[in-house]
């Protein structure tokens, strides 16, 4: 009984240690990834189905990890809230992404918008206004092509903090897109008062369609409520042509999904722009 206990607690211990170690690993090569150019963008397109047109772009945020392979942003952007890391990866993308915007301007195959994510903890920082502008203004791209997709919860947490922060943004052009809406904390009441262009449909309510009921659903309500607030609605997640007709039955005609196209690495992306400016 002894040794198994003892047994027990030395492969405990031994567990936590590697997890632990692991973690460590994983926090210092973070910290170096933004130096050593680790971290890549993909595009996922976002199409108004009524004329089969690219409306915009969404940037994806990846890290080539010179051991792990390809890592995708829930299992390092946590880690990068945590550690105070966010808002440098955040930059960078706003960096990067502009710059590529600039080159699709130059070369007649920009997307009307570009789609960039912001983290909960984006917005409590003074210098997240400032820094995009002057982003913006760096590569030449006006605040209009930009969109940027932020959570209910961040707003839930700081409304005050929030509403000078999007609507500094909105002065400039910029366009605000409430992400995952439905998931979160709703609150109906923030939606008029603050200066919001887009609600996306959470990928949950997409997956749940079920086009042989007719019943109303959640995604009813928004639409309706979109409308009604003149807001844009972009369903994401869209996966099956079943789920596009329902869409485009209650009247939403912009959409993001595996059925159009996966998130692309650059070049790829910039074949799908070209043909979208051929037709
Ligand atoms: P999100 O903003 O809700 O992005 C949509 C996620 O759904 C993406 O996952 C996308 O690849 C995936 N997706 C798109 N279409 C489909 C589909 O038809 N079916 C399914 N099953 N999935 C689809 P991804 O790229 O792994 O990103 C996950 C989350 O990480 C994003 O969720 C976003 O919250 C966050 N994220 C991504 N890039 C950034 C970034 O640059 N900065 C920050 N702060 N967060 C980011
Ligand atoms: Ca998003
Ligand atoms: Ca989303
Ligand atoms: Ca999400």
């Amino acid at each position: 009984v002894k040794n198994d206990s003892r047994g027990g607690y030395a492969f405990y211990a031994q567990a936590m240690g590697s997890e632990f170690s692991q973690h460590m690993d994983l926090e210092m090569d973070l910290r170096r990834a933004l130096s050593k150019e680790e971290f890549a963008v993909y595009y996922q397109p976002q199409f108004d189905t009524t004329n089969r047109r690219i409306v915009g772009i969404e940037a994806l945020l990846r890290w080539q990890h010179p051991e792990r392979g390809m890592l995708y942003p829930d299992s390092f952007i946590p880690l990068a809230e945590e550690i105070d890391l966010i808002s440098r990866i955040t930059l960078w993308v706003l960096d990067a992404t502009t710059a590529q915007m600039r080159q699709w301007m130059d070369a007649g195959i920009a997307p009307p918008r570009l789609a960039v994510n912001l983290s909960a903890l984006d917005l409590k920082h003074t210098t997240i206004v400032d820094e995009t502008i002057q982003t913006l203004q760096r590569h030449g791209v006006p605040g209009n092509r930009l969109e940027l997709e932020i959570t209910e919860t961040l707003i839930a947490q700081d409304i005050t903090r929030a509403t000078h922060h999007l609507t500094a943004l909105s002065h400039h052009g910029i366009n605000i897109a409430i992400d995952d809406f439905g998931t979160g904390y709703s609150s109906l009441n923030y939606l008029h008062r603050l200066p919001i262009h887009t609600l996306k449909i959470d990928r949950s309510f997409v997956r749940d369609i079920a086009p042989e009921r007719n019943e109303r659903s959640v995604i009813d309500a928004i639409i309706v409520m979109a409308h009604g607030f003149n807001l844009k609605v972009i369903a994401e997640g869209v996966e099956t042509e079943a789920q596009r007709d329902w869409l485009e039955q209650r009247n939403c005609h912009t959409m993001q999904g595996y059925l159009f196209s996966r998130p692309l690495p650059v070049q790829d992306i910039e074949e799908l722009l070209r043909a979208s400016q051929a037709d």
